[in-house]
């Protein structure tokens, strides 16, 4: 449902009617504009929640038909200390529900079988995932030069440190699986920090594994975001963060139980069917311009937070100099995605479905990416009797494949399913979703998007850029960006004038 622009909008009234109380408009309400608005909200700021489109969450959304659970993008994420903290704020443990232990075992098919993904020395050795010279590669890692600082792609990186049957059949369908990406695109330094500085100091991925024991690894997790020098201290910080480990969850109704809970603690900030098409500096305040054409209304904020994809900034009505680095900030590329739940009978699948799912090396020529074991992950995932499982397909690797119309698609899926896990009959479920700009890519020169994306800030006091693009594309480094943005806009208003 939309909401027209309301003429009762908290925002412009508060502060134009001789108001005090400093105003902050948030733009997309996808889980970072919603975690920031949350935010601003609990530290007693005036926030209005702009949506261009007729519902909240963004990537986020889950769809309920005849038994199955459909997750539409994310199907679980990892949580960090703040999100549990966030999670107990919304109380929403009683939703949670973990991963099944058995998603520790992640399938990798090799030569159209389905192996195990090593997680131990012993099991790495004894693998046939990887042959005798591959194995002998990996132990001559702590030998290999350091490249110190240089921006290089993930796939060199790799094959210069492990050689190329660790890139071909571990670490690119993991670069398949998390960024829908292409290893040799991707930057290393960008889409793996931690691993990229475990070389850099320590000169070794084995040295720096050691020394970094208990930490966490191999993880595109830029969970703990970059703080700015010369920050003030937070004089509201979120809640402590529970001690609790980092856990693989979703919830009892899916994913959208999260992004629903933050709007509903939002009740009447959020806005709909209310893209904001301009943006502009106005006497040390920012006028923006909301809503649809010949509905939209001008507003002055004190603050505004940009949390929609890097694109949407260039596509506004700006000033000359802020759209000269927007320019830049929307370089990022989001190859397509298309995402199929199918469902079948159980006795319709051969595989014991026994895992997280299975990654397919480009290597291997199928038209899939990468399949989820939806319902052995979490429960009510497909009615009894039955099995759920979410297919990807496309990304950078394949854009065109993600483009195809849904009958062409279950069909060429099904081709790979037959032959991987042992399918036969037909599904008795299918969903469809298709995004047409999936997850930004971290690409080799990344670092002048982040230069732009900081100068964008440092030269507009009062104009913020946060989301997936920035600190990390996983919900949970969405999160974080949430928070740390809410953080900085308080920080500045609360600064002297
Ligand atoms: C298919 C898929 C699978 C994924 N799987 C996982 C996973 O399993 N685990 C995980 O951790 N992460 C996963 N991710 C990544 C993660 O879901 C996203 O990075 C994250 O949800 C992005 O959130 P966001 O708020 O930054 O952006 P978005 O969700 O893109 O939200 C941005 C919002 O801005 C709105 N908007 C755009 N323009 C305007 C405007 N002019 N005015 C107002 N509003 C505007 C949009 O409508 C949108 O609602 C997946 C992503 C996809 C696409």
């Amino acid at each position: 449902m939309r909401a027209p622009v309301a003429d009762h909008d908290p925002v412009t009234p508060a502060n134009e009617d001789g108001g005090d109380q400093r105003t902050v408009a948030v733009v997309g309400a996808g889980i970072t504009g919603l975690v920031a608005a949350y935010e601003l909200r609990r530290r007693g700021l005036h926030v209005t929640l702009y949506e261009a489109s007729g519902q909240t969450g963004g990537a986020i959304r889950t769809s309920h038909t005849d038994g199955f659970l459909a997750e539409h993008g994310p199907n679980s994420f990892v949580t960090s200390g703040p999100v549990e903290a966030l999670l107990a704020q919304l109380d929403l443990h009683e939703e949670v529900v973990v991963a099944n232990p058995q998603a520790n075992r992640r399938y990798i098919v090799r030569d159209g079988m389905l192996q195990p993904f090593p997680m131990t020395p012993l099991a790495m050795l004894r693998t046939p995932l990887f042959s005798l010279r591959a194995k002998l590669r990996v132990l001559l890692e702590p030998l290999v030069r350091t490249r110190a600082g240089a921006d290089e792609s993930i796939a060199s990186f790799v094959r210069r440190r492990l050689g190329h049957e660790v890139l071909d059949y571990a670490v690119d369908p993991f670069i398949s699986g998390i960024f829908a990406g292409d290893s040799e695109a991707l930057s290393m330094a960008h889409a793996f920090p931690r691993v990229f500085a475990l070389e850099q100091r320590h000169g070794s991925l084995s040295a720096g594994l050691m020394a970094t024991r208990g930490q966490k690894g191999w993880q595109a997790s830029h969970a703990a975001p970059p703080t700015e020098g010369g920050e003030q201290a937070d004089d509201n910080p979120p809640p402590a963060a529970p001690a609790t480990p980092a856990r693989l969850i979703s919830f009892v109704d899916g994913m959208q139980t999260l992004t629903d809970a933050l709007e509903a603690s939002l009740l009447g900030t959020v806005r709909l069917g209310c893209p904001i098409r301009l943006l502009h500096p106005k006497e040390g305040r920012w006028a923006i311009e909301a809503g649809q054409d010949g509905a939209s209304r001008p507003r002055t904020v004190d603050a505004v937070v940009m949390a929609t994809p890097a694109h949407v900034l260039a596509a506004m009505e700006l000033p000359a100099g802020l759209r000269q680095h927007a320019a830049l900030v929307e370089r990022v590329e989001y190859p397509p995605v298309s995402v199929l739940t199918l469902g079948f009978e159980r006795g319709d699948v051969a595989h014991a479905l026994d895992g997280f799912g299975m990654l397919i090396p480009a290597q291997e020529q199928r038209s899939l990416l990468g399949v989820l074991f939806s319902s052995s992950l979490f429960p009510d995932r497909a009615p009894d009797g039955c099995v759920a499982i979410t297919c990807f397909v496309g990304g950078a690797r394949m854009p065109d494949r993600a483009r195809e119309e849904t009958d062409l698609l279950v069909e060429r899926v099904l081709i790979d399913l037959r032959q991987l896990l042992g399918v036969r009959g037909e599904p008795v479920f299918a969903k469809h979703v298709y995004w047409p700009r999936a997850i930004p890519q971290y690409t080799v020169g990344y670092q002048a998007v982040k230069d732009a994306a900081d100068e964008v800030e440092r030269s507009n006091p009062g104009l913020y850029l946060a989301g997936n693009y920035r600190h990390g594309v996983s919900v949970g480094d969405c999160m974080a960006s949430g928070l740390q943005v809410a953080g900085q806009v308080a920080r500045y208003l609360a600064r002297p004038n």
